[in-house]
């Protein structure tokens, strides 16, 4: 059974745990050390077992506790060259051996996990999503920070058992909020982030496709409120004959507290 839990997910900071099989590791590492520790902790798992950090992008709030983590348990971080090479000052000195280098759209194996990270569109040197497979080919897939859907998202997500998706903004909080233009327009670019609404239509065709839990993620503090991506996605599913409850489990992921453990077979 692959185990997922959130630690927190949001604009301002992002960590998400994975175990398989007694193999544990997070996907970005965006709050501080002590916070990723004591979420942990909430949920029963000790630190000393966790096997690697794997960064989607170097951005802050994906890495911020990244670099104290992989020095206080001496364990590696995985992450492709564009990304090292943008973010390796802000980590500080890690160990030579714990600088570990992936190639997107490659799948590897690190003790009983095995993983995918995939190429995304974000305004970031060279982001990824992430696919984990059980032995019977499940997968549970996260993919936050996307500007839009492209192909080669689709193919990666479709026939995931469970989904980590963003849904960074509501539309009109964004254009009516205190952001500056050039950041409205980033945000909404192509190589921004996904609206509740790109989100919520993407995630008709995730459900379509075999998604059974779909877990909202990366909620802007200034620019969504949980219940308002949770409505936009629940109505959205509805005018497509998809019941949340019935075909599929819809929950938001909180800014700064661990979800539940969500178990696939
Ligand atoms: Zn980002
Ligand atoms: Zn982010």
């Amino acid at each position: 059974m692959i185990e997922y839990c959130s630690v927190g997910s949001g604009s301002s900071g992002n960590c998400h745990f994975i175990g398989y099989k007694g193999t544990n590791i997070l996907v970005d590492a965006g709050l501080s050390g002590k916070t990723i520790t004591n979420g942990l902790k909430e949920i029963e798992v000790d630190t000393s077992t966790l096997k690697g950090i794997f960064i989607t992008h170097e951005h802050i709030d994906h890495i911020k506790g990244a670099g104290i983590l992989s020095r206080k348990l001496d364990i590696p971080i995985y992450a492709n060259v564009k990304t090292w090479m943008a973010m390796q000052e802000k980590l500080g000195k890690i160990d030579e051996k714990n600088m570990k280098v992936f190639e997107n759209d490659k799948t590897y194996s690190l003790e009983n996990i095995v993983v995918r990270p995939f190429s995304i569109e974000h305004d970031a040197a060279d982001p990824v999503g992430y696919n984990f497979y059980s032995d019977n080919d499940e997968k549970i897939s996260i993919a936050t920070d996307m500007g839009c859907i492209t192909e080669n998202v689709k193919k990666h997500l479709f026939n995931s058992k469970l989904v980590v998706l963003e849904s960074n903004y509501d539309k009109n909080m964004l254009m009516m909020g205190s952001y500056r233009y050039a950041l409205k327009k980033r945000v909404m670019s192509d190589i921004g982030h996904l609206s509740n609404d790109e989100a919520a239509k993407f995630a008709v065709e995730l459900i379509k496709q075999g998604t059974e839990e779909l877990l909202l993620a990366h909620l802007s503090k200034e620019n969504n409120f949980p219940e308002l991506a949770y409505e936009t996605t629940k109505g959205i599913l509805a005018e497509h004959e998809i019941a949340v409850g019935e075909d599929v489990n819809l929950e938001i992921l909180r800014r700064s507290s661990p979800s539940k453990i969500y178990r696939i077979k």
